[in-house]
């Protein structure tokens, strides 16, 4: 009888319909993307970068720390000593395909070198499209370095 009931009186669509209603006149919470973006937090972590510091030098000094702690295994890296003693990297490779994005990488570098940026919107359309070489990863570090700083100044007393 109750089935009966709604169907006949279509209670459900009624229903509907109140929802509809009711919403109808809220604040949209719904974003219009791409034109409209959400904010980001400081901390949200996407495509890579290697930083350099003011003068031009390269942060990274090849200590391998972010090879050893990546769990995807998406880092490679070779290292060369220099002529005044210091050692960098000839290669740093990130094949993103691998990459899980957890961030144990940047969190492991001593030196601020390997980075995440907010920079979510990149895409591939082969493999090899993913595969990030050090040029690659320092242009990226280039030129977003604006956004870099100021993301780790804004989060520095958590790190
Ligand atoms: S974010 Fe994680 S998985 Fe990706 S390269 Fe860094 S340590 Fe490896
Ligand atoms: S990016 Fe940082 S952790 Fe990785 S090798 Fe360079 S200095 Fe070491």
């Amino acid at each position: 009888m109750k089935k009966f009931f709604k169907t006949y009186f279509l209670v459900e669509l009624l229903k509907g319909m109140a929802l509809t209603w009711r919403v109808l006149f809220t604040p949209k919470v719904t974003l219009r993307y791409p034109e409209e973006k959400t904010p980001l937090s400081p901390r949200f972590r996407a495509l890579h970068a290697l930083r350099r510091y003011p003068n031009g030098e390269e942060r990274c000094i090849g200590c391998k720390l972010c090879e050893a702690v990546c769990p995807a295994l998406a880092i490679t890296i070779d290292v060369k000593e220099r002529d005044d003693g210091t050692r960098r990297t000839t290669r740093y490779d990130i094949d993103l395909t691998k990459c899980i994005f957890c961030g144990f990488c940047e969190e492991a570098c001593p030196v601020d070198a390997i980075v995440e940026t907010p920079i979510h919107e990149y895409h591939g359309e082969e493999r090899g499209d993913l595969f990030y070489t050090k040029e690659m990863l320092l242009a990226i570090g280039e030129k977003y370095e604006p956004i870099l700083a100021k993301d780790r100044e804004t989060d520095h007393i958590y790190r």
